[in-house]
This record gives C-alpha cells, structure tokens and sequence, in this order.
C-alpha cells in the first residue's frame, strides 16, 4: 500500500435549509492515524464524513487528501472505504461474496476476487463464517464483514459512520479494540464517527470535538478530558461535578466547599459560579460536623462512587478507591476534600 495520506478539512461549510450543519470546520487528520469526530446528536458529525466521501457536497471550503483537493473527484474515485451503522450488506450474497464485491467492480478475476476476500475475512476472524448470510450472522459479525468489505480494496482513507451503536454492549467494546488494532496494523488514515464519549477516548490517536457544526476542540484523549479548552468539552467528556462556588474580585480564585482553588482562566467578573471539578478531584472524610450527606455508595470494582448531598442540594460525585470507602455509607457526613489542581468556572 502507498503511504498513507493526510485528511484536511478546510473552512468545510454546509447548511440545510438555512441551518448550518457545518459552519466553517478546520481539522487535519495526520497521514495513518485515528481521529474521532465526537459531539452530540446533531453537530454535524455525519455531514462531515459525507463530504469527505464525496456523498455530500459542501457549500464552502475544501477536502483535501495527501494535500490536493478532491472537490472534482466522484465518490467511486476518491478510494475510500466506509462502514455505516446499519451493517448494509448485501442479504443475497454470502460473507465472502460481500466482500469480494468491490473486487468485481474494480475488475479484478474470480479466483483473485475469492483469494482476496478470503485474506480479509481471516483478517477480521471471521474465516469460518465465509459461506453464511446475512440473517446467519450476529450483528457483531456482521459488522466485521462490512469492515472486511471497506478494506478489501485498500481504501487510503478509511470512514466509519457510527459503526458500533446497533451492537450490544460487550461486543461493542470487543469490536472497537479489534478496529482500533486493525487499524494500527494496517497504517490506515481513518476517521470515526461517533456520539459516545467513551469510545472516541479509548479508540482515537486525536479526538476532535463538535458542537454546531464547529470544532471545539482537536487534541489527543487524554488532553481533551483533562486539560478542556471549552466548559462545553470539560461537561461534554467524563463526569464533571458543578459545585457553586464565590469568584474572586481578580478572577484568580474561587471559593468552594470552604476551600480556595487557583481558576485555570481569570478572564471572568468575580461573583456567583458554577465550579467544575471531576469525581477523582474529590474525596470525602467522614466526619460529624461535614458539610455533606453520604446519599448513595456505588461500588465499581476497584472504585466505589460516592454521592453526597451538601447543605443546599448540591450533588457531589466522587470516585474513591473502595478499600477507603468502607466508611461513606448512606446518612454518613463527611467533609469535602478538593484537589489543588486549578479549576474551571462557568456561569451558574
Ligand atoms: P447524529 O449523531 O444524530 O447522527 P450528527 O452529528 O451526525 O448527528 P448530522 O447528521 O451531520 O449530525 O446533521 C447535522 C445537522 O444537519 C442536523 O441538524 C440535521 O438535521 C441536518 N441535516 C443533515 N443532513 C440533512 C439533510 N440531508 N437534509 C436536511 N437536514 C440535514
């Protein structure tokens, strides 16, 4: 395979009846990696895959591979495979056929079609199942067999449309580690669609996240859960808490749960906000004189989530080891304990 491409989306603009699906989106996906386009429901996700296929067109901007545009490139010739969230197989051809379908298209002979098709299947484990139907399938497999399809024909760029939503639980994350590796092995520029926080963070080498139709941000996962550029991303990814809290005249600090915490951006009005903090910045110590109720200890195997309540409702989470959670039982009071790590204000 040639080396892989890099995927640039430039100024990408497109509207429906005069609403903006996308609204002017910048983002560069580097030669062989992984990047995720997660948001919620709406954001423009989907739009933007189908542009970058070619099944949609753009109002402004461009789509560029390895640095060309491709705005005059028909779908069929932009080389790319895409799996959709419905698996959309062929329901009268056998797995091995659905796979070598491509092949025919592009010309190549039966035997080199079978051959091919046959390398694949193996490729996503499914070599004992080359002779079954669709409706002989499970989802999951069929899933493996729409993938085995996008890759047969060595796309440069590979797209998936939501791939995993219609599967169950376990196989949803089985299947995603086995993409991920596929993916890694194979060196395959890919962009992946999906509105679940946590398959977007286990799965991507960047993780681009949308709101509107525009990027809110582009960094790896670990950046954007622990370093947010927006409030919309630090709410948006992982559990955030919302603690009231008392800004500083400077917007330097805040006041919260009877602590001062550094603000991570001082360019507020001091006064009234909502403080947001993760569950494993908090913890709890029993105590008589607390300022929050133990309401609900749920145990997760190696961490146990406390929910407390504070004096005027307010819901604290927070992740603790379960070894020293043994004490925060319901109806127990307890003091909050916040990290010193500089935090983010939002409006209340
Ligand atoms: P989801 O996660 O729900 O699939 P998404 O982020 O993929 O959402 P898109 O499907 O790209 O979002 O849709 C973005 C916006 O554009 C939505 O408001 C949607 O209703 C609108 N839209 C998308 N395609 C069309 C279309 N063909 N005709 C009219 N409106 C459309």
């Amino acid at each position: 395979m040639s080396a892989a491409p890099s995927v640039e989306l430039v100024d990408l603009s497109r509207s429906f009846g005069g609403v903006a699906a996308l609204d002017g989106l910048d983002l560069t996906v580097e030669p062989g990696t992984l990047m995720c386009l997660l948001g919620p429901s709406g954001c423009g996700k989907t739009t933007a895959l189908r542009i970058i296929a070619g099944l949609e067109h753009s109002d402004r901007g461009e789509v560029r591979v390895a640095g060309q545009d491709i705005a005059r490139v028909p779908a069929n010739k932009r080389d790319m495979g895409m799996v959709f969230q419905s698996y959309s197989l062929f329901p009268n051809l056998d797995a091995l056929d659905n796979v070598a379908f491509g092949l025919r298209m592009r010309g190549w002979n039966a035997a080199k079609r079978r051959t091919r098709a046959g390398e694949l299947l193996e490729l996503v484990g499914l070599s004992a199942h080359a002779a079954k139907y669709t409706h002989q399938m499970s989802g999951g497999q069929q899933q493996r067999v729409a993938l085995a399809r996008a890759l047969a024909v060595e796309p440069r760029v590979l797209l998936l449309d939501e791939p995993l939503s219609a599967l169950d639980a376990v196989v949803r994350v089985q299947l995603r580690e086995e993409i991920r590796s596929l993916q890694t092995r194979l060196g395959i520029t890919t962009v992946f669609v999906t509105h679940d926080q946590e398959e977007a963070l286990s799965v991507a080498d960047q993780v681009a996240v949308m709101r509107a139709g525009r990027l809110e941000q582009c960094a790896a996962p670990a950046e954007v859960y622990a370093d947010p550029a927006t409030p919309f991303v630090a709410e948006f990814i992982g559990t955030m808490n919302r603690l009231p809290g008392t800004l500083s005249a400077d917007g330097g600090t805040v006041e919260v749960a009877g602590r001062r915490l550094k603000v991570r951006e001082g360019s507020r009005p001091g006064g009234e906000v909502a403080v947001l903090i993760r569950p494993e910045a908090v913890s709890f110590e029993p105590s008589e004189e607390g300022a929050a109720t133990v309401r609900q200890a749920g145990f997760r195997g190696p961490i146990t989530r406390i929910t407390a309540v504070l004096e005027d409702g307010t819901e604290v989470l927070s992740d603790v080891p379960s070894a020293a959670a043994t004490e925060l039982v319901p109806g127990r009071r307890a003091d909050v304990m916040l990290d010193e790590a500089p935090v983010m204000v939002v409006e209340r």
